[in-house]
């Protein structure tokens, strides 16, 4: 959420984002109570109070008839001088308890709900002090001036890395990143995540990642001297911002669109690891950070030609890369699947397919223990630099 702080930064990195678009629910201001989504990922379309105490709010998707993952977000407010106890229902047309419910006070502290559920709805009991507000969300909300912030946070070599925009989404967006450059070294690794808004475990994931990747850790400080990196942890930053379950403001896939190049998104990383080559740079893995019902890296097959014919650039290497993680952490069920698809317009296709290198899609289980993704992320990292070194 905006604070005054975050908004200097972002001025001072010309960053700016429209951020403060008025975006709220229908009838949802009660005499006792109100639900609001009037901030950066806030979701919920319509309320209705069906009882004393009761309440059922709706969620809707973006578009019609895509990926079942109702996302919600909504602050919550005892308007009362009593504290209350209610009985919040949502409800969706299908899938509504993929995100399980979560309450914070607003301070990032985010406490799971017990809750009941059905086919098409979730439902839960909340205890509100006088006066007060809380926030209910389906994950953790990782907004995009948190991104901006954190990015920047990040640097430890000046001289070497910085925070840049790749470009603007369709809603005029930055795409942050940070861009992390040796001069004797040609060889890129690129991460990305959030390409679909709600898949927070794929977020967190990735800002571990990044967090280790930038630390001062010797392992990670040597791979820095050698290594370029660049570091796009919100791609669809439109999407984060409206709460959408899936597309970007556009109403696209984001992760169908890389054959296509349909949006400003897909567009500008595109250019920008185009114009990386042309200057000699070599890209050798990419990582696409998301989220599913399990933890699993889709990889390319082993022995996968681009259409041009050239295999890929040390085609072992994604699989030592698994099978060591694997090996490092056995108290976290870890999948894999390889698998080509030259029609989807999936990243780790169109990597594979335009610059003859491997990459990932990094799915991280929605419910996963919030330490077990942080090891996983840990030891992917580790394996990673073990095997580019
Ligand atoms: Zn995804």
């Amino acid at each position: 959420m905006l604070s005054l702080a975050s908004a200097a930064l972002f001025s001072q990195l010309s960053l700016q984002q429209p951020e403060n678009v008025e975006k709220e629910p229908e009838d949802c201001a009660f005499e006792q109570i109100s639900f609001t989504t009037n901030f950066a990922v806030g979701r919920l379309h319509h309320c209705e109070k069906t009882d004393n105490n009761q309440y059922s709010l709706y969620l809707e998707p973006e578009r019609e008839k895509i990926n079942p993952s109702p996302w919600y977000a909504f602050a919550i407010e005892n308007l009362t001088e009593e504290s209350q106890t209610i009985d919040i229902t949502l409800v969706a047309s299908e899938g509504v308890s993929r995100y399980k419910p979560k309450r914070s006070e607003g301070d990032d502290m985010w406490h799971p709900i017990p809750f009941s559920e059905g086919d098409n709805w979730l439902q839960f009991e909340l205890t509100l002090s006088a006066k007060t507000k809380e926030f209910i969300a389906g994950q953790e909300i990782i907004d995009n001036v948190h991104y901006i912030e954190w990015l920047s946070s990040l640097i430890k070599e000046p001289q070497q890395s910085e925070v840049i925009s790749l470009g603007v989404s369709s809603e005029g967006r930055n795409l942050a990143a940070l861009e992390h450059k040796v001069k004797s070294s040609d060889k890129w690794i690129i991460l990305i995540g959030r390409q679909h808004p709600p898949e927070v475990t794929g977020a967190l994931a990735l800002l571990h990642f990044g967090e280790i990747l930038f630390s001062d850790e010797a392992y990670v400080v040597k791979f820095r001297q050698k290594y370029n990196i660049l570091l796009v942890p919100n791609m669809n930053p439109d999407g984060v911002y409206h709460g959408n379950w899936r597309l970007t403001a556009a109403g696209i896939d984001m992760n169908r669109d890389w054959n296509n190049q349909t949006l400003p998104e897909t567009q500008a990383l595109t250019n920008y690891l185009e114009k990386l080559v042309e200057n000699g740079g070599q890209i050798e893995f990419a990582i696409d950070f998301h989220s599913t019902h399990r933890n699993v890296f889709y990889t390319m097959p082993k022995d996968y030609e681009s259409p041009s014919g050239a295999p890929l650039r040390n085609p072992h290497r994604v699989y030592d890369w698994i099978e060591e993680i694997a090996e490092m952490i056995d108290s976290v069920e870890l999948e894999y699947q390889s698998g080509n698809h030259p029609e989807s317009g999936v990243f780790k296709q169109f990597i594979a397919d335009e610059f003859a290198a491997h990459a990932v899609t990094y799915e991280v289980s929605d419910s996963e223990d919030r330490n077990n993704i942080k090891k996983v992320a840990e030891a992917a990292l580790v394996s990673l630099v073990n095997r580019l070194d």
